[in-house]
């Protein structure tokens, strides 16, 4: 694990052993992400890479209590998430290229866009939650080049029972799981 993410890991743990209620985990938490994506010199490339099909979600670190999980999510050329919730409160922290988040709010039994999607640059942080809005889209800005945005869960988000929501209305559950990454091989 590089420094900066080691340490980033350190302080978040530590916010959490004050066991802040969620507005602060958000806030100060928020801020501890943005000052890890404000630089883009410490994601190992095996955790960078792109599928051609579908984008990929690493999981850079997990808290020994299980109380969060740190993932890269990578982004290839246009691709885009289904329309999602998370059931957990989520930081989303842009590190390279570029990327579009819609929220989704349900009206009437009916799942409806919110305001206009956000695009997040390098050194934004966005955040998700059943409190501040849990359900949303999100896509690569980019057709022509990859994008990664390191996201922050309060679960191992990987193994966390959610939904997706099919265009033709109600949910799904769903489990995201984690993309194996492909550590260079060894000489
Ligand atoms: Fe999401």
């Amino acid at each position: 694990m590089s420094a900066r993410l080691r340490d980033f890991a350190i302080a978040f743990g530590r916010l959490l052993d004050t066991h802040p209620k969620e507005s602060r985990i958000l806030e100060e938490g928020g801020a501890l992400l943005r000052g890890l994506v404000v630089r883009d010199d410490w994601l190992p490339d095996a955790f960078a890479k792109p599928h051609p099909e579908r984008y990929q979600q690493y999981l850079l670190h997990l808290d020994a209590a299980g109380r969060f999980s740190v993932v890269s999510f990578v982004w290839g050329p246009g691709q885009a998430t289904p329309v999602h919730d998370h059931t957990v409160w989520g930081l989303i922290g842009m590190l390279r290229g570029a990327e579009y988040s819609q929220a989704y709010r349900e009206r009437d039994g009916q799942l409806m866009a919110e305001g206009a999607p956000v695009r997040l640059e390098p050194g934004h942080v966005e955040a998700v939650s059943p409190t501040v809005g849990d359900v949303h889209r999100v896509r690569n800005a980019y057709d022509d080049r990859v994008s990664i945005s390191i996201h922050v869960y309060g679960a191992d988000i990987g193994k966390v029972q959610r939904h997706t929501y099919p265009p033709g209305g109600g949910r799904k559950p769903f489990v995201s799981g984690y993309s194996r990454s492909q550590p260079s091989l060894p000489i």
